[in-house]
């Protein structure tokens, strides 16, 4: 779901917002691809389990449990690539799991560009040569506190087609398997050499239409790669009964709808599966979600110059937000324009009275 909707995708747009990636980029020196073997897509991968199910692994190796733990420091911490690189483990072990076809699951970068401020978007290639966006975005604040934030994508493309969405407009592949959104956290590690502070699943495609695969690789982020529940926020444009099952999982992490318009009428045009999914409808679920998991939620606005960002539509979300009680945020983001797009940035002076209902 998209952050960055405005720059190279939807989803890299807000990371990416005001530090434009168009402006001088420099190409990174990126770490040596892993080998791509030509197996199927869901073939056995290790990255994504568990403690205890690589433990189960081992086991079925016939190896102690012990054999699981090592594997799991070699996924989490050592942050391995290939099975050859297992160097803990007898060969005889790591022979056995390649003649099984067990495999990593890491893929190549790509490519990496990085902005002037030193956010960097890499492209990742996976199995199928597919390309998926991720990027990193390090902040410093002026106490010296560094935090970095992996945008993550949740599929290859985007089958909703929001109307200032250049993902959307490139339509739909496939969904990514739950390794294959934890190894894009793994690579903003290795790139940046710092850990994940933050992960926002925003990047390519909605995450509410691939959430098993998002719980599996948000269960993994938090457990494995130990990023709090409450550094990672999860995104959607609003898909029907999604968000009630997301809540039912209790997560204590942030849900960010965007909403783009204050009303039914207005968010049909910019978000078109919004007719499937009636703005009061949406907002109840938001609303329980917040009853559900006391976490509050967030709202991303797109402004779109002369569509939504009037101070009559500020007012009037204003008095949506109001109606439907406490425990909302609501984030503002420019519009930030894409080649061929119908709708402008709003001017500074639009976005300031806008926030100033
Ligand atoms: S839901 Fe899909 S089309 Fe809509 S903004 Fe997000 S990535 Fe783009």
């Amino acid at each position: 779901m998209a952050l960055l909707h405005n720059v190279c995708s939807a989803p890299l747009a807000r990371a990416v917002r005001s530090r434009s990636i168009s402006i001088p980029l420099r190409t990174v020196s990126l770490p040596s691809p892993p080998r791509v073997s030509q197996s199927q897509l869901d073939s056995r991968i290790l990255l994504g389990m568990s403690e205890q199910e690589l433990q189960q692994v081992a086991r079925d190796f016939g190896q102690q449990s012990y054999r699981g733990k090592q594997l799991h420091h070699l996924l989490y911490k050592t942050k391995a690539k290939e099975i050859q690189d297992f160097s803990h483990l007898p060969q005889a072990f790591r022979s056995d799991l390649q003649e099984a076809g067990w495999r990593v699951g890491r893929s190549p970068i790509h490519r990496a560009v990085a902005a002037a401020d030193d956010t960097i978007k890499i492209l990742i290639k996976l199995e199928d040569n597919r390309l998926v966006e991720t990027v990193g975005i390090p902040v410093e604040d002026n106490k010296g506190s560094y935090r970095l934030t992996a945008c993550v994508s949740s599929q290859v493309g985007c089958p909703l087609r929001c109307s200032f969405c250049a993902t959307g407009k490139g339509g739909f592949s496939r969904n990514l398997q739950r390794h294959e959104i934890v190894e894009q956290v793994l690579a903003i590690e290795e790139l940046f050499k710092h850990r994940v502070t933050n992960v926002v699943f925003m990047g390519m495609g909605e995450p509410m239409l691939n959430l098993k695969a998002v719980l599996e690789a948000h269960r993994c982020l938090n457990k494995d790669v130990q990023i709090g529940q409450r550094m990672i926020t999860i995104s959607t444009v609003g898909v029907p009964n999604t968000i009630k099952k997301l809540a039912s999982h209790k997560l204590q992490s942030t849900l960010a709808v965007s909403l783009h318009a204050p009303n039914q009428k207005l968010r049909e045009t910019i978000v078109p599966s919004a007719k499937s999914y009636p703005l009061h409808a949406l907002m109840k679920d938001c609303k329980d979600y917040f009853l559900e998991t006391g976490r509050r939620v967030s709202f991303e606005y797109t402004l779109l110059a002369g569509v939504n960002d009037g101070v009559e539509n500020a007012v009037e979300l204003a008095e949506l937000l109001h109606a439907w009680g406490r425990g909302y945020h609501v984030n503002l983001i420019p519009f930030n324009p894409i080649e061929g797009s119908e709708y402008r940035r709003p001017y500074k002076k639009a976005v300031y009275s806008f926030s100033l209902p």
